[in-house]
């Protein structure tokens, strides 16, 4: 199937073309006609499989020519947000739809001037949505199209109540469209109130990761992970790499380690604030950092091309988090790298992951690094020993390593990100 056989009207196909799309993704295939059809959409689908456009596209094509805030896609974060909004004005480049966005941390009294100018489609994080609604900022009542994107998110940041308060504003006869990574019940309990004798579409399932990511496990003791990424961040092709951390506090150990060892870095996780946050992602955008330390909570809007190299510096306790990072790299089509930096306390991390992924991932040992956890199943790369050995060779058991107390800090700092 082809862009052409979706019938989308001809300033769409150009916005299309600009961006360089040649063939939709299966999750644009499958979305697109049925929206277009004006059904509900419950969609399985995670950020990196193209669903902004199958969710945008649409829209854009139904509201072209008329007048009012048509279309709210509700987001959970404000990267999120913003990058949808990007990609919505980038998609109706070539209409005359106006697209706004708001989300909290920035000063009120802008977003007023900006929605009383009038716009079609409102991308918006619900907490500051409701906020303008409550004041009387903004006008939901000729809304057509709903749209909750990344749903499960927004349910673990606790926004149900400021959901359903904003659905109190919204016309009931209206298209939704629900957009969300996984579907546990309450996931699933949320789509069955909005959602009107849905559809249901899916990406690719959970356990998969995208086709071009090669994924590695490094064994490597805790202490060393540290010199480790600094050695591996040498290697030609490590343009762009995304580093995720369990804790903020390793976010910002791991940013100053890398600074000074003179890499160009920046972290991005909760306690920065909003200009903060944007202004790292905009750098690492545009290749103007190499490294960016993230932690899950931030990492979940983070939409950039090119990312080369997802480093895992503490393996996710979730499998579906591994999934989800590792969807970093390897977006719509490229190709990537996907490390997993894995110390003797996260080996059954490891195995979890293969487990719900039904495969093995395969080690590679570096000399001077890597602690023996080779089990016959596992294919196992020997590295060529590194030119000069870095420190002190610790060979783990794989329980009973001592902890210094800058380590056992960050063990007990895992309350948020
Ligand atoms: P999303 O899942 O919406 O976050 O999209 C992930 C990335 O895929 C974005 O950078 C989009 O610009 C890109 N993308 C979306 N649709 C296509 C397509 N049909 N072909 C190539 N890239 C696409």
């Amino acid at each position: 199937m082809t862009f052409e056989d979706l019938g989308l009207a001809p300033e769409l196909m150009r916005a299309v073309v600009d961006q360089g799309y040649e063939t939709p993704t299966p999750i644009q295939r499958m979305a697109i006609p049925l929206a277009l059809e004006g059904k509900d959409v419950l969609g399985r689908a995670q950020t990196g499989t193209g669903k902004t456009a199958a969710f945008m596209l649409p829209i854009l094509h139904r509201l072209r020519g008329g007048e009012g805030t048509r279309a709210l896609i509700l987001c959970p974060t404000r990267e999120l947000a913003i990058q949808v909004a990007e990609a919505a004005r980038e998609y109706s480049a070539h209409t005359e739809l106006l697209v706004h966005v708001v989300y909290g941390g920035t000063p009120v009294h802008k977003d007023v001037r900006n929605l009383k100018a009038g716009y079609d489609v409102l991308v918006a994080t619900p907490g500051r949505l409701i906020d303008h609604l409550e004041r009387g900022n903004a006008d939901l009542s000729a809304l057509e199209v709903l749209v909750l994107d990344e749903a499960d998110r927004m349910l673990d940041m606790g926004f149900r109540p400021q959901i359903d308060a904003i659905l109190r504003h919204v016309p009931k006869k209206r298209q939704t469209l629900f957009f969300s990574a996984t579907l546990p019940n309450s996931v699933k309990s949320l789509a069955y109130d909005i959602l009107h004798e849905p559809e249901s579409v899916e990406a690719a399932p959970q356990t998969t990761t995208a086709e071009g990511v090669v994924q590695f496990v490094y064994p490597v003791e805790r202490a060393r992970k540290t010199d480790l990424l600094l050695q591996l961040l040498e290697r030609p092709g490590m343009d762009s790499v995304l580093v995720f951390s369990r804790t903020k506090f390793g976010a910002d150990r791991i940013l100053q380690q890398l600074q000074r060892a003179g890499i160009s870095a920046a972290v991005m996780h909760g306690d920065r604030d909003m200009k903060q946050r944007v202004r790292a992602l905009e750098d690492f955008r545009e290749g103007k950092i190499r490294v960016l330390v993230a932690t899950d909570v931030a990492q979940r809007g983070i939409d950039v091309e090119g990312i080369s190299h997802v480093v895992n510096y503490d393996v996710p306790q979730d499998p579906e988090g591994y999934v989800h990072r590792v969807g970093r790299t390897a977006r719509a089509g490229e190709t990537g790298e996907a490390i997993s930096l894995m110390s003797p306390g996260e080996i059954g991390d490891v195995r979890a992951i293969e487990m719900h992924m039904g495969t093995n991932l395969p080690r590679v040992e570096v000399p001077d690094f890597s602690f023996n956890d080779v089990d016959e199943e596992t294919v196992s790369i020997r590295e060529e020993p590194a030119a000069k050995r870095r420190g002190r060779r610790t060979i783990g058991s794989r329980s009973g390593a001592e902890l210094s107390p800058e380590e056992l800090k960050r063990i007990l700092d895992v309350g948020g990100a």
